[in-house]
């Protein structure tokens, strides 16, 4: 099973995995991405990567939820875990590294509930997410009859521009949180001295 963030970083994963022999199945667990109209193109993008790859994709928001438990794509998902940080939030040293912990360990959970054996994420493709945070996060989720593979996807990542490109796939302009997407404009709010 392998993590999908969206389309574009999923392209070079699901390659480099087929020429190992291997036939991932995708899984869109990401309630970190706002808002819902950001949530939905991105994962019609991937989509579109799958049907283009004859990889299957796995919607967890198209099921019902665990008793107790919100809609995957629920952002309150993403807040509440946030929200134990305060106001360190805003660093994204601290909160990247819970955004991929609360992903990975439902992806993980979902791996073995429909027994598979191995599980990664397509994060491990982007140059602009903490790499190493990634990998921790997938060890602490791997056992139990589920190995975690901490392939590094990222000296493909030209290959994933220039075929998400071609294949006219959403190229999302910012990570996906609120955070993040505050973080592209913040320069234009600047002080009076
Ligand atoms: S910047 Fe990206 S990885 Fe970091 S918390 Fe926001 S969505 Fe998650």
């Amino acid at each position: 099973m392998l993590h999908a963030c969206c389309g574009p970083c999923s392209i070079t994963p699901v390659l480099r995995l087929q020429d190992q022999g291997l036939a991932p199945t995708l899984y869109f667990y990401n309630p970190n991405i706002h808002p819902l109209t950001e949530y939905l193109r991105r994962r019609e993008g991937l989509l579109a990567v799958g049907e283009r790859l004859n990889v299957p994709v796995i919607l967890p928001d198209q099921q019902a939820p665990p008793p107790g438990e919100q809609n995957a794509a629920d952002p309150a998902i993403w807040l509440q875990a946030m929200a134990a940080l305060g106001p360190d939030m805003n660093d994204m040293a601290r909160r990247c590294p819970l955004c991929y912990e609360l992903r990975l360990a439902r992806a993980a959970r979902a791996a073995r509930e429909l027994g598979f054996t191995r599980f990664s994420s397509t994060l491990l493709y982007s140059k602009y997410q903490n790499h190493q945070a990634i990998l921790d996060a997938g060890a602490r989720h791997a056992g139990r009859g589920l190995a975690f593979l901490g392939q590094d996807f990222r000296p493909g990542w030209d290959e994933g521009i220039r075929l998400s490109k071609e294949w006219e796939i959403y190229r999302q302009p910012y990570c996906g949180c609120v955070l993040s997407e505050h973080d592209r404009y913040r320069k234009k709010i600047s002080l009076k001295a």
